[in-house]
């Protein structure tokens, strides 16, 4: 039943996915939550969120960032990496993430999905059929909102890695 919540890959981090397989393996679009995910909760774009997406620009990848924040977070950062955007998009629904490929003129086959928290990120990239990537939130220190469902994600993170020893051993 915790499945609906399991990411396809699990990493420290978005700066350390080998972009260049997963263009060679047909990915033409990439999705990335903001927050935590490139960047620290509300910081501004910095020099390595800006040679990711120039890096990606180079392999020919289509970028959209798609978050729950609103428009003035996420527009300034979206320009100084120069990408796509979708704000307010209430993840864990469906339609921002369809959306998204929309501008990208990708499909579910050819996208991926990046970000840190299982319940919103995950599951909605998830139900909307795409391939997932959970990365560990850059900043831990967080509000206490978060705190408690950090605390789910925790258990819904242990069954999957012992799911993931089940298959490998
Ligand atoms: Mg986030």
């Amino acid at each position: 039943m915790l499945q609906m919540f399991y990411p396809d890959l699990y990493l420290d981090s978005a700066y350390e996915i080998h972009y260049e397989e997963l263009r060679a393996r047909g990915v033409r679009g990439l999705l990335f939550d903001i927050d935590n995910t490139l960047v620290m909760h509300g910081a501004p774009a910095d020099d390595k969120a800006v040679e990711l997406f120039a890096k990606l620009k180079e392999l020919g990848m289509e970028t959209c960032l798609i978050s729950n924040n609103k428009e003035p977070r996420v527009r300034p950062f979206a320009e100084a990496v120069g990408s796509r955007f979708i704000q307010d998009a209430h993840k864990p629904s469906v339609k921002g993430y369809q959306r998204a490929m929309q501008l990208m003129g990708t499909d579910e086959k050819s996208t991926v999905f990046i970000g840190d928290q299982l319940f919103t990120d995950i599951y909605g990239a998830k139900r909307a059929g795409l391939y997932c990537i959970l990365t560990k939130p850059i900043d831990p220190r967080e509000e206490i909102q978060i705190v408690l469902k950090r605390y789910l994600e925790k258990i819904v993170l242990c069954s999957y890695k012992k799911a993931c020893k089940r298959k490998n051993s």
